[in-house]
């Protein structure tokens, strides 16, 4: 569903004091604010441990919308809009505060008792506060009701299953709305447009002309101050499970017989259900496993994973994943999608490159010139657009070739107004659009494939850990991870967007 309507709503923040909301929130809704998006009836309540008062809650978003975006043109109006309740997620006297807050609010703004729930928190917290708007009564309303819920969506899929079932009594799937923001930014919308918009795309779209496909999402930071979250985790379960196999499945599904959101995510769910399972001794075959050392970035020395704060300094987790996934359905027979991810990296990158077959016979090759291989690269972040590389003929006398880029950057044409990930998944909420969320069984098939590798890494502790340093692309297992199938890692620094100008 895509209408240009602005709806009216409560949306209810917890965890409104912290980072994400920050960040990302009050910037987010001040912009769909200032678009007129959101319509005037709409209110704001922010819920934390803070003993803040509505007073001291505004000029927290005034200052972070500031900060975000050096605007103050319809600050104080759009800030007018925030109330702010102290509260403890586990204590029921709270919710009945913020019950009684929410009707007053939904009189005052006519805002004929729409409820949206942000859950920006902690995820322990999530199960408990969903039980508590039922049965504090805050879910009776006679408008819609619907929860945003943030990553991570369980630790596994045993964790995952219990806190489906525990938000389901609260919330039935249509009205859950599960974050990953992966989904909002723009190309990653655009796979679609790429792939179903474009007559010389579909056709090609498949094992017969498609060698691989490769998505690589590198960071430079390292854990910074998440550690007791990512201890936890791994780079696994915080990149993989999620983002990146969100977007093996919006290259490789079928198109949809229509662009609803209950066809989209059947067709995306094929994609999981035809996902090779690797398990057992197979892991070590298609996956790899890498953990940052000491090292440089950008000419400053850094640290090794091991001597972060609140890191183990035995620690067994991984902060880079490579992986060889295969898709076993009549289209992708035969074609590795290579994901690769991590922390420390040389850059911060997210690219996906779709390398095409080479041609049955290359008439060029007498001249002593090697025909590079078409690709199909789609930049997502931090630059944003799309390259194709051709051959063509160099000038001149000869018949010799040339490598051509096509260029198309987002940010040339309309990047000032690109929305942020969470300005378009808000406003998608609003609508009541939830095609860029993750369905349930999206999120179960993937934590079942996912489970099957953390299972193995878990119960063998790596004896090269740190295997790659600060800086670098990762260990050297993971080039020959894809070299052994005669492929190579494309270099995501070669190809950045500025490079094919
Ligand atoms: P944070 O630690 O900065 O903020 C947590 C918030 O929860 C604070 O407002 C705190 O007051 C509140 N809180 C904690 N315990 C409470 C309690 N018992 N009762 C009431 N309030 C309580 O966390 P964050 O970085 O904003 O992350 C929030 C969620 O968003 C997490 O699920 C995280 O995984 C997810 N997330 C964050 C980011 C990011 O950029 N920060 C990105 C992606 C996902």
């Amino acid at each position: 569903m895509t209408t240009n309507e602005t709806h009216t709503s409560l949306i209810m923040i917890f965890g409104a004091t912290g980072d994400l909301a920050k960040r990302k929130l009050y910037p987010s809704l001040f912009h769909l604010y200032r678009k007129g998006k959101l319509a005037d009836k709409f209110a704001i309540i922010g819920t934390a441990r803070s003993p803040w008062t509505h007073e001291e809650f505004r000029a927290n978003v005034k200052d972070s919308v500031l900060t975000a975006l050096g605007s103050n043109e319809q600050i104080d109006d759009f800030a007018s809009h925030f109330y702010y309740q102290p509260h403890d997620v586990t204590d029921s006297e709270s919710y009945i505060k913020l019950r009684n807050l929410a009707g007053e609010l939904d009189s005052k703004y006519e805002l004929q008792g729409n409820r949206i729930f942000y859950l920006a928190m902690a995820p322990e917290f999530f199960g408990t506060i969903a039980d508590h708007l039922k049965s504090d009564g805050l879910t009776e309303t006679e408008g819609f009701k619907r929860l945003i819920i943030e990553k991570p969506f369980g630790h596994d899929l045993e964790s995952a299953e219990k806190l489906n079932a525990q938000i389901r009594q609260s919330f039935a799937e249509e009205e859950i709305y599960r974050i990953d923001h992966y989904l909002g930014k723009a190309m990653v919308q655009n796979i679609e447009v790429i792939r179903f918009a474009n007559a010389f795309f579909e056709p090609l779209w498949n094992h017969r002309y498609i060698s691989n496909i490769q998505i690589t999402s590198s960071e430079k930071l390292g854990v910074e101050e998440r550690a007791r979250y990512y201890e936890k985790s791994g780079a696994l379960r915080d990149m993989v499970q999620n983002h990146m196999l969100q977007m093996v499945a919006l290259l490789a599904m079928e198109p949809p017989i229509r662009l609803s959101t209950d066809e989209i995510r059947s067709e995306k769910v094929k994609v999981f259900r035809a996902l090779r399972p690797i398990e057992g001794e197979e892991v070590n075959n298609y996956f790899v496993r890498g953990q940052y050392g000491p090292g440089s970035i950008d000419g400053e020395k850094v640290e090794g994973y091991r001597n972060e704060l609140n890191v183990d300094p035995q620690s067994n987790t991984e902060t880079f994943v490579a992986g060889k996934l295969m898709i076993d359905n009549f289209r992708w027979a035969g074609v590795p999608f290579y994901i690769r991810t991590g922390k420390r990296m040389t850059a911060k990158s997210t690219k996906i490159v779709v390398q095409f077959k080479d041609i049955p016979m290359n008439l060029y090759k007498n001249n002593h010139d090697q025909l590079n291989p078409n690709l199909l690269v789609i930049h997502i972040q931090p630059d944003e657009g799309i390259t194709l590389h051709l051959n063509a003929k160099k000038s001149g006398q000869n018949m010799q070739t040339n490598p051509v880029k096509l260029n198309f950057s987002n940010e040339g044409s309309n990047g000032i107004n690109t929305p942020e990930a969470y300005e378009k998944l808000l406003y998608d909420c609003l609508q009541g659009d939830a095609t860029n969320f993750t369905h349930w069984d999206e999120v179960a098939l993937s934590w079942r494939f996912v489970d099957k590798i953390s299972e193995v890494w878990e119960n063998t502790t790596s004896s090269t850990f740190p295997n790659y340093s600060s800086g670098s692309m990762g260990p050297d297992d993971a080039d020959k991870l894809v070299e052994k199938d005669g492929f190579f890692w494309w270099n995501v620094t070669d190809l950045d967007v500025e490079d094919c100008k």
